[in-house]
């Protein structure tokens, strides 16, 4: 097998911060995986870059080669020695959507709209705006988007629940950034098809990613709903080969967290199953 680009979201994804357990030493299996030669490895969060880094400390993850932060707003590339430089042309080509705004500027114009609460600075990020919503945000997302685009402002706005928290999370982004364009655009500047690449997710912000052509896993510890969502929409855009949802047994784990990822890598990509022998 030649090269493989594995993309992997953070939180409830690769990390086991959700109420499930986590099957013992599958976090270690995935690191001898992404350890091989082979492999390119992208963390591909909702974090911003110094949130990903306290994760890699909190999870003793292993070191990536991309970090596509901020929901696919921010792409840097790691140089190996653990320094990560941002990638100035994606934040060029992205930044167009919002004129000549930032996340404040985009804010001053839309955030008195009813049910918003901005979250904390370090959830912020240039060309990223998030707020709290209620938990049912009923038309919120849609009043919202109505009126970015009543201000000819070309963003998308993604709404994603915190179950542990009870709250709404909805990030307002450039329309040609997120998870899934960030992910195509890493692996066309890699030179790598889409069967070369992989992409591993759990929840709402990772939807447009596990519907699309891009091959994708997503964990047995996602919700039932978003499950059900992904098999319904990759189905009717074509894409349910490109799909696959973890169901556990893989090596005797329970299909949760990296479980769940490398029981769908090794679905992809059959080779890479003797990658994980000791
Ligand atoms: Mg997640």
């Amino acid at each position: 097998m030649s090269r493989l680009l594995v993309c992997t979201d953070l939180d409830r994804t690769l990390l086991p911060n959700g109420p499930q357990p986590e099957s013992p030493g599958a976090r270690a299996l995935f690191a001898r995986l992404v350890g091989r030669p082979e492999v390119s490895l992208a963390y591909v969060s909702g974090r911003d870059p110094g949130r990903v880094r306290a994760a890699m400390a909190e999870y003793d993850l292993p070191s990536p080669d991309f970090v596509i932060a901020d929901v696919g707003t921010t792409l840097l590339s790691a140089d190996g020695e653990g320094d990560w430089r941002d990638d100035r042309v994606w934040a060029g080509e992205i930044g167009t959507d919002w004129g000549e705004r930032d996340g404040d500027g985009l804010h001053a114009l839309v955030g008195d709209v009813d049910g918003l609460e901005r979250q904390e600075p370090d959830r912020q990020a240039r060309f990223k705006l998030s707020y709290y919503t209620p938990e049912k945000p009923g038309d919120l997302p849609g009043r919202l988007q109505a009126r970015l685009d009543d201000a000819g402002v070309r963003a998308r706005v993604i709404w994603s629940i915190d179950e542990a928290r009870g709250v709404g999370l909805l990030d307002v982004l450039p329309a040609s950034a997120s998870k899934y364009h960030a992910i195509r655009a890493l692996a066309r500047r890699e030179g790598l098809d889409l069967e070369a690449t992989v992409f591993c997710g759990d929840s709402g912000n990772d939807m447009e990613v596990l519907v699309s052509e891009v091959p994708a896993v997503l964990v047995a510890n996602g919700a039932p709903e978003v499950i059900a969502e992904a098999r319904s929409r990759s189905a009717e855009q074509g894409h349910e080969r490109q799909l696959y949802v973890a169901m556990g047994g893989f090596m005797g784990m329970n299909g949760c967290y990296a479980a769940g990822m490398l029981e769908g890598i090794v679905h992809f990509h059959p080779g890479a199953r003797e990658w994980l022998a000791p």
